[in-house]
């Protein structure tokens, strides 16, 4: 199953609110929604049941975003468990089962220990007070943050409750453009395979990079990179698959890759009538 989503409340729902923001989801008739913590929710824990009833009632897959900035070296660390922690409570009331978060700076010996050992701390958290909620590790545009994909791997293998989020934006951005062919695409997916994932989770939008990395994200028809070939390695494998969009024409572009699914679809039953 391929379900498709919103990174946030739909650009075209009126209501600012994450209710609303939910129905709104189910009217554009995608099945997904990444809540971005950016800034207090403002919602005691009645409201965000609430929230996670309404999804629940409507086929709306919940999952969370914490703050972007996270950084695990010293001075920061104690912070930033906290913020990915209380972020994680919230989306433990939500009933959203995935909770995304970056993976911080590396060590000053350049390695991810710092990062590791705190995700590992805040999943222990979770487990020892009955959350729900795995932690999705992104894989980031910028070459001086964790977050390569090998990174991402590691930390999911040395972590139970994690799981890589395949931000195909931020790995093209990141390898200096290289998902080119569906070829490309295929080998992310080979890379992951040791994880035996269920379901892979994507965020997936245009990218604009130069030689630090990602600068800001592209609408989908941009094609770099190329939603299609994406498109075309999901259904060959059939794999299970949440795509949250992240463009900036967001629920616009998160309808427009559904149809490009629909004509690779559509292509292949052709070819196979032939
Ligand atoms: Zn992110």
């Amino acid at each position: 199953m391929i379900r498709f989503g919103v990174a946030g409340i739909p650009l075209s729902c009126k209501w600012r609110s994450l209710k609303e923001g939910v129905t709104f989801v189910k009217q554009l008739n995608l099945d997904a929604m990444e809540i971005r913590m950016f800034k207090d929710l403002g919602l005691e824990e009645e409201d965000l049941k609430e929230v996670g009833e309404t999804a629940h009632f409507h086929g709306v897959q919940l999952s969370a975003h914490t703050p972007s900035y996270i950084d695990f070296s010293d001075d920061e660390r104690d912070t930033s468990i906290e913020k990915v922690i209380n972020c994680g409570e919230a989306a433990s009331m939500l009933g959203a089962d995935v909770l995304v978060t970056h993976g911080g700076f590396y060590s000053l010996d350049g390695s991810l220990d710092n990062t590791t050992e705190s995700i590992r701390e805040i999943r222990s958290y979770f487990s020892e007070n009955n959350m729900d909620v795995r932690l999705g590790i992104e894989t980031m545009g910028r070459p001086d943050v964790v977050g390569s994909l090998e990174d991402v791997i590691q930390i999911c293998k040395k972590v139970k409750g994690t799981i890589p989020v395949l931000d195909f934006a931020h790995i093209h951005a990141r390898t200096n453009g290289s998902l080119q062919t569906v070829e490309d695409f295929e080998k992310v997916f080979k890379a992951v395979s040791s994880l035996r994932l269920k379901e892979y989770y994507i965020h997936f939008s245009g990218v604009y990079f130069d030689e630090s990395g990602e600068r800001y994200h592209l609408p989908i028809k941009r094609d770099t990179p190329k939603f299609e070939c994406l498109a075309q390695v999901l259904l060959k494998h059939e794999y299970n698959a949440r795509i949250i969009c992240e463009s900036p024409v967001l629920e616009h572009d998160a309808q427009y890759m559904k149809i490009i699914l629909d004509r690779v679809k559509e292509k292949a039953y052709a070819k196979a009538e032939k």
